[in-house]
């Protein structure tokens, strides 16, 4: 399985792909993931990106590459994997393209994850990470299951409220994936390669929908 999932921030592809990697035995390879683990690590590329994150800028395209080549090299890619938060401009996906036709590998399905704006905002601002696991989950509509002491909304410790999900930056990341990003449905709705997704309600009814995609890719091919 060689697929991308497609959609702003907050869309569910996230938490989607962690859904997929157990049934299909394929990697997640989140960009955003990556990136966020060269932060913590104090890389050069850390360094290089966080700035740019922070502001709900897209980090360079040829950097984003180099990253996308040194992943995909690596042996558990080789079954395939699911790609999320990758491609976010049309160069990164016409170098993907490039690389993929050199391994003769090419991509097998695009999924556009289909949320209304407003509630975008909602998730975003909701979102909470666990530190140690990575798991995610929102104060508002999928909270952690162990209640806070004083019984109310108050965040467990080990939940982390991402920088970058501010409400300032939100916007500007919300207008970075309308102008690079959304480009990218036409790009592969050309290609005969994009699957939509209603991806509003249910976590699990998500899911469904998104294997069915899944299904209906695979017929087309
Ligand atoms: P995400 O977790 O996918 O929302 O990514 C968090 C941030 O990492 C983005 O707002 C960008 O600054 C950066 N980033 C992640 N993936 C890419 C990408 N494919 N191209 C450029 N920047 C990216």
């Amino acid at each position: 399985m060689r697929i991308v999932l497609l959609g702003a921030p907050g869309s569910g592809k996230g938490t989607q792909a962690q859904r997929l990697i157990d049934k299909h035995r394929v990697p997640q390879i989140s960009t955003g993931d990556l990136l966020r683990a060269a932060v913590a690590a104090g890389t050069e590329l850390g360094r290089r990106a966080k700035a740019t994150m922070d502001a709900g800028k897209l980090v360079d395209d040829a950097t984003m590459l180099g990253i996308i080549r040194e992943r995909l090299a690596a042996p558990d890619a080789a079954r395939g994997y699911i790609l999320d938060g990758f491609p976010r401009t049309i160069p990164q996906a016409d170098g993907l393209n490039a690389l993929l036709a050199e391994i003769g590998q090419p991509l097998e399905a695009v999924v556009l994850m289909e949320v209304d704006h407003e509630r975008l905002m909602k998730r975003l601002t909701g979102r909470r990470t666990c530190r140690s696991c990575g798991r995610v989950f929102n104060i508002y509509t999928a909270p952690p299951p162990v209640p806070s002491p004083c019984g109310g909304q108050c965040v467990t410790p080990d939940l982390f409220h991402r920088p970058d999900d501010s409400e300032a930056t939100i916007g500007k990341r919300l207008e970075v994936y309308e102008s690079q990003t959304r480009p990218l449905v036409e790009y592969y709705g050309s290609r005969g390669l994009l699957q939509r997704v209603d991806a509003e309600g249910d976590i699990d009814d998500v899911t469904q929908r998104l294997e069915r995609a899944l299904v209906r890719a695979s017929e087309r091919r």
